[in-house]
This record gives C-alpha cells, structure tokens and sequence, in this order.
C-alpha cells in the first residue's frame, strides 16, 4: 500500500479528508475505509511503436469507492502519471460525486506517457490495448472513464470501439466525454468552464457583486480556462488578462475574447495577439482582479507567491492550483477560495448526464444541458456556502464536510465499515 499513499497530492488529500471528517464527527470506521481505495488495477501495456520496437507503458486504474454508485473518473496520459497521484485523484472524485449529489463513486486512471511523443497510429493502439487490459474492470454498470488531461473525445471513442468489439454489441455508455456522433453529449465541451463560471457568479454574489461588473484574471487557456473566458465574457466580465504556456497577455479595459480565441485558432498559442499587452505568467497570478481563476496547473498559488496575491475571491479551475499553506493563509486574510471538487465539477455532472442520455437513448438539446449543470453548480454551492457559515470553516473544509455526510449516510445505510 506505501507506493499508493507516498505521493504529495495523497497526503495533501487526506490531511483535508482528515480536518473535514473531524469537523463533521465522521465515524472512525468510515474514515479508515475512505483513506484507502477499493482496488487498484497496474497493467503494462505494450504497442507496437511505428518504428517496428515494442514499448511497454504502464498503465493504472484506481477505484476507490463505490458506494453510490458505479465508478466514475478521468483517463490522463502524461508523463508523470503515476500510482499514489490516480489514487489520489480517484479519492477526490469520490468526494467531488458526492458533494455534486450524483449518482456515481470515484475512480481514476492513467498511463505514464508523452502522448505529444507518439503518432496517432501509436496512440490509438496504446488505448485500445489499454481498453483490453481494463476490459474485465469496466463498463457502463462498474466504472465509466472520461478524458483528462492528454486525453479527448477522440480516445473515448477508441475505448467505446475496443470495449463494444469485445462484449460483441455497442456499449456507448461505456465512456463518456464522446465525440456527438456516437452517443456524447451537447455541451461537455464547455462544461467544466461553465460550471466555473456558475461558481464564480455564485462567490461574487456573496459579496453582492454582479459578474457583469467583475474583472476577471484567468491561468491557462485550454479545455477548461478557454470556455470560463468565452462564458464569463459573454456574461459581459472584463477578462484582464490570461495565459497559455507561452505567455501571458493584459488588457487594462479587457481583451476581446472573441477576437482572440480567433487568433488561437489561427496562431496556436496566445503569445502575440495584437490587442493586449503581454505580461509575465507570474503578473497575472497578481493583478489587482475581483477574480482570480486559475485553470492550468497544480500547486501555482504556493508560499513564494502567497503574499503577493490581491484578488478577493480564486476559483479553482484547475486540480490543486492552490497549495495547501497558502490556502490556509489566504483564508486568514479573508480571501474566499472556491475549491476544486466544487468549482470545477462541471465536466462530471455533463459527464453524468451524457451517461444518462446513452442509457435511456434520449438526447437533450444544449440549453436544457445548461439549465441543468446550472441547477446543481447554484444549489452545490449553496449547500456548501451554508454548511461554511453554519460552521465558520473556509470553503474548501466544508465542500468535504458536505461531501463526507452524503458519503457517509451512504455508508451507514448500506452497512459499510460499522
Ligand atoms: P489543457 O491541457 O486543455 O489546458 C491546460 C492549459 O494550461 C493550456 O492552455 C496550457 O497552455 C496552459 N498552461 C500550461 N502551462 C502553463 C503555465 N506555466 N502558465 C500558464 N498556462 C499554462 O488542460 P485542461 O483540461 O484545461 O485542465 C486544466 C486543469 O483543470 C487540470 O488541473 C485538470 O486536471 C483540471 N480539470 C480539467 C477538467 C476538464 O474537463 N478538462 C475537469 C476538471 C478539472
């Protein structure tokens, strides 16, 4: 088990799980069981690389719990990915399905690759094989992966195809995150953005503010932080700047989202765009905002920048931009963090409703998809907004504090760990 639980992200993980079971009087033998996963599967999955070499990766799948229903979690193919960092995000997507109120357990998976190192030829076989291997582990009733980070629609519909070849008919709710033709989902492609955005309104309106007269400083301009600025912008919120990986731009009066996500499309990467300034990555991290969202990477936010942050409410986009230290001391000066499983959970609840969709075969148009992801980001919020209050804890305890005594329940009532 020490190889699951060594990683930083585990034990960051289970200090939080630790102060919000304590907060809630959780049941030291439902605590003892949510610490560890249920099962975790390690496959070496070998492909036949373009060059005629066999490469062997290794690939995992956590399950962590199952309580309320089947597995449910992302794919990520990465470099880094290892065992301790997919159990750890397998635990969090327990706590984010139960906090969200769906009908699902936690899971995650992932394959230590460079997908931008290998061919499309090379990816394809990579997934499929990673399918077989996962083959007796998955399925629409036991655990339904989606895309993550190096991961999209293109490789669910590889998983869809290998898993249906192998169980002899199509099986489309056997992954979600699908490409429209073949059982997906209207509006998951911005569903995570979205779901920010809710969160942000929400978090504003807290301090009776309005988006529409906000400013907004968004890290990262990928499948999450891009649709936070095309949704937030078209809400009418000046976005003072973003960045991507190749830099950072500013504009004192907003910049023209829709302007330069054209220029993206064209150009790549943001670096360049001609009507805004460019600034370092760091700066924007520090602009005087009423929002700071930051959509990119892990562990931005930490104890060399802490002092220097200015925005009164961050909304996490990303997994873990906000250290746990810092956290601790922004939410002393009163800075209102919106965490992770909160405010980025929208790409789970459109996920569950693709899931949804693909067993009853009925499909919702965009707006009704919308409407729905609203319904439950507001009232997600709000629970976790009165469990704070009620409480006096900061966001981010009681979003597992909320998430615990569903889980919890859950537990007691199917006579697990008592
Ligand atoms: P992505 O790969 O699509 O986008 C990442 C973005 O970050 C890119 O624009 C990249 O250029 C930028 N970036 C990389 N390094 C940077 C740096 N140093 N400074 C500024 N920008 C930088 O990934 P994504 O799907 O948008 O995921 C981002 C985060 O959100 C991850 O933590 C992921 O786990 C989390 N998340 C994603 C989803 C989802 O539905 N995609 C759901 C929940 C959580």
């Amino acid at each position: 088990m020490e190889s699951l639980t060594e990683g930083a992200l585990y034990r960051n993980t289970l200090r939080t799980l630790e102060s919000a079971g304590d907060l809630i009087k959780i049941n030291a033998n439902a605590l003892e069981r949510l610490k560890l996963p249920r099962r975790a599967v390690i496959v070496s999955v070998p492909v036949k690389m373009d060059d005629g070499r066999v490469q062997i990766f290794p690939g995992y799948r956590v399950q962590h719990n199952q309580t309320l229903g089947p597995f449910k979690g992302g794919l990520r193919y990465h470099q880094s990915v290892n065992l301790s960092e997919v159990a750890a995000l397998s635990m969090l997507m327990t706590f984010k399905n139960s906090l969200l109120g769906l009908p699902l357990g936690g899971a995650k998976g992932g394959i230590t690759v460079n997908p931008n190192l290998l061919s499309m030829n090379e990816l394809e076989h990579l997934t499929r094989r990673f399918t077989t291997e996962l083959n007796p582990f998955i399925g629409p009733d036991k655990d339904i992966p989606a895309p993550d980070v190096g991961t999209d629609s293109q490789t669910m519909a590889w998983m869809l195809d290998t898993y249906s070849m192998d169980s002899g008919f199509s099986q489309t709710g056997v992954v979600t995150g699908k490409p429209i033709e073949i059982g997906g989902s209207h509006g998951r492609e911005c569903a995570t953005g979205l779901g920010v955005v809710y969160t942000i309104e929400k978090a504003l309106a807290t301090r009776n503010r309005k988006i529409q007269d906000a400013k907004i400083a968004i890290q990262g301009f990928g499948k999450v932080g891009m649709h936070v600025a095309i949704e937030a912008f078209a809400l009418g919120a000046k976005i003072l700047a973003v960045s991507d990986v190749s830099g950072a731009i500013y504009h004192p009066e907003g910049i023209n989202i829709t302007q330069l996500k054209k220029y993206i499309d064209e150009n790549k990467v943001l670096k360049g765009f001609p009507n805004a300034q460019g600034i370092d990555g760091e700066e924007l991290l520090e602009l005087d905002v009423d929002v700071l969202a930051p959509c990119a990477l892990d562990g931005t936010i930490n104890s060399t920048n802490v002092d220097r942050i200015k925005a009164p409410i961050i909304v996490e986009g990303a997994n873990g931009p906000v250290t746990m230290n810092a956290n601790d001391e922004l939410c002393k000066k009163g800075v209102l963090i919106v965490p992770d499983i909160l405010a980025n959970g929208g790409g789970v609840v459109v996920s569950y409703f693709e899931w949804v969709q693909d067993i009853v075969w009925l499909f919702w148009q965009e707006d009704e998809v919308r409407q729905k992801l609203k319904t439950i980001m507001y009232r997600s919020f709000d629970t976790v907004w009165n469990f704070a209050q009620e409480k006096q804890e900061n966001l981010r305890i009681s979003a597992m504090g909320v998430s615990l005594q569903r889980l919890e329940k859950a537990m007691k009532l199917r006579g697990q760990a008592w």
